[in-house]
């Protein structure tokens, strides 16, 4: 799933399921080159997620340090996945059943190409998801995702979203957006994550189908939580 961002205020989609081959040139700060390379050279952490019998194990993996990516994946499947409609969640039914049972996730702070999040193509996996793979005799399918650019990303404009909420909601405004900052960045991280996970179990499904797919399940989980929450209905 890819977004390239030039840091203005315009967006344009560009197409992950090449890896990556088509995107523009990135252009790289060089400190973002830095940090990029700092998490590359200090190692990684791992952390298992299991989430319940509709998703995969997880085993996500990020750089040292970073232990708030592995959480937020965390939070992402074991609390707002579980959180959603059966009708939400049956969305993605057919994709997570033809999904190999362990699915190792790369976190990554953002990719140099932009994009949100990519699925690796059998044979292109980690050495750590191929280990994985040899010592568990199972198919192991891999996945990256890039935390703080979907942190940052906004299909919502969420100002709009906290302000329709603060008009009809008690608490202060500060303590509502930073309630839903969290809830839309870990909400959108389910959605890259289920949009990868689609590429995994149909690599030839076109990447406007699946494209059209996430964002209407990312829309729909939080129109829901801000109806129910809030009592907001909130039109896009
Ligand atoms: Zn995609
Ligand atoms: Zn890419």
């Amino acid at each position: 799933m890819a977004v390239a961002s030039n840091r203005a205020a315009t967006i344009e989609w560009v197409y992950d399921e090449d890896m990556g081959a088509r995107h523009r040139l990135p252009r790289v700060h060089p400190r973002g080159l830095l940090l990029q390379l700092y998490d590359r050279i200090r190692g990684r952490d791992q952390l298992l997620i299991q989430a319940g019998d509709e998703l995969p194990l997880v085993v996500a993996s990020y750089p040292k340090g970073r232990a708030w990516f592995g959480a937020s994946l965390q939070s992402a499947l074991c609390s707002i996945f579980r959180s959603l409609s059966s009708e939400q969640r049956a969305v993605y039914r057919e994709a997570l059943d033809r999904t190999p049972s362990m699915v190792v996730v790369e976190l990554r702070r953002a990719n140099a190409c932009g994009c949100l999040g990519h699925h690796h193509p059998p044979g292109t996996e980690s050495r750590l998801a191929r280990r994985l793979a040899a010592d568990t005799g199972l198919v192991v399918g891999e996945i990256d995702l890039a935390v703080q650019s979907i942190r940052e990303w906004q299909p919502l404009p969420l100002a709009a979203l906290a302000a329709a909420v603060a008009a009809t909601e008690q608490s202060s405004r500060a303590e509502t957006s930073a309630e839903l900052e969290y809830r839309r960045f870990h909400t959108a991280l389910l959605a890259v994550f289920l949009h990868e996970i689609e590429h995994l179990a149909f690599p030839a499904r076109p990447e406007q189908a699946v494209r059209r797919r996430s964002d209407e399940f990312y829309l729909s989980a939080m129109r829901d939580y801000v109806r129910v929450e809030y009592g907001v209905a909130y039109g896009i």
